[in-house]
């Protein structure tokens, strides 16, 4: 059989650990096509609020799952940008999805198993004969459990707050220290507690810690690891 020459690449981990920069960083330097989940999942909780779908914090899930064949999501991408951005029935919401405003409500909405089953559906889709580097929760374990090589990205909770906390205001958002360390903690509590595709390390992925790693090491540790395990990959 002849060595693939496309892999699959799943980095999964904790929320705001740097995955989306790692991920994007190893998909130029590849060549491949860079996927993230976790906008999916955000651009169908900016669907709800706009359909006014949450009240109370309580999703009408009767209501989304009549309208789930309704939310387009698609990636485009933009001249003068390094990345993809996330398109919602046509509009583009990459900045929208990020606030954390939907930070607050995309745990509960992505705990709904619909709603994961559409998406895997559509992150499988994405991917077809191509060389990807994907990032979420469920990649290694679910989406693709065959990947060639999986990550599992991870850094300390106060160092993950600080990083959003620091990315949040350089767009001006106003925000306080202490909300982003509380999401980050809640998210990441509700995303391994789910019974739908909990977030959890698959047993054959390698951990990348990098509290203390600028994003340089943290590209070359990938690039190595990659060149160990496919030496007959030119890149
Ligand atoms: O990666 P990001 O932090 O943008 O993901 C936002 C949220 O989307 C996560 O906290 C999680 O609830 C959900 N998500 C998921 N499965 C994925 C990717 C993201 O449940 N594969």
């Amino acid at each position: 059989m002849n060595p693939k020459t496309h892999l699959i690449i799943a980095i999964d981990g904790h929320s705001s650990c740097g995955k989306s920069t790692v991920a994007k960083a190893v998909a130029t330097h590849l060549n491949y096509t860079y996927i993230d989940s976790g906008a999916m999942y955000r651009a169908v909780t900016l669907f709800c609020m706009n359909a006014k779908l949450i009240k109370d914090n309580t999703i009408d899930e009767e209501q989304l799952r009549a309208k789930i064949d309704q939310i387009q999501i698609e990636f485009r991408s933009n001249l003068g940008s390094d990345h993809a951005h996330t398109y919602l029935n046509g509009v583009c919401v990459e900045e929208t999805i990020r606030e954390l405003t939907v930070s607050k409500l995309v745990s509960p909405v992505s705990k709904i198993p619909f709603v994961r089953t559409a998406m895997v559906k559509l992150q499988r889709k994405l991917s077809q004969n191509r060389g990807v580097v994907m990032d979420g929760r469920d990649i290694g374990t679910v989406v693709f459990p065959h990947a060639d090589l999986k990550i599992f990205m991870t850094a300390s909770d106060e160092i993950r707050a600080q990083r959003r906390y620091d990315e949040l205001k350089a767009k001006g958002q106003e925000v306080e220290f202490a909300a982003v360390l509380h999401n980050i903690r809640e998210r990441d509590y509700i995303d391994s507690n789910r019974e739908t595709s909990p977030l959890r390390q698959a047993e054959d992925a390698v951990v990348l810690d990098n509290s203390y790693l600028n994003r340089k090491e943290q590209l070359e540790w990938i690039l190595s690891l990659i060149k160990e395990r496919f030496s007959h990959l030119s890149n």
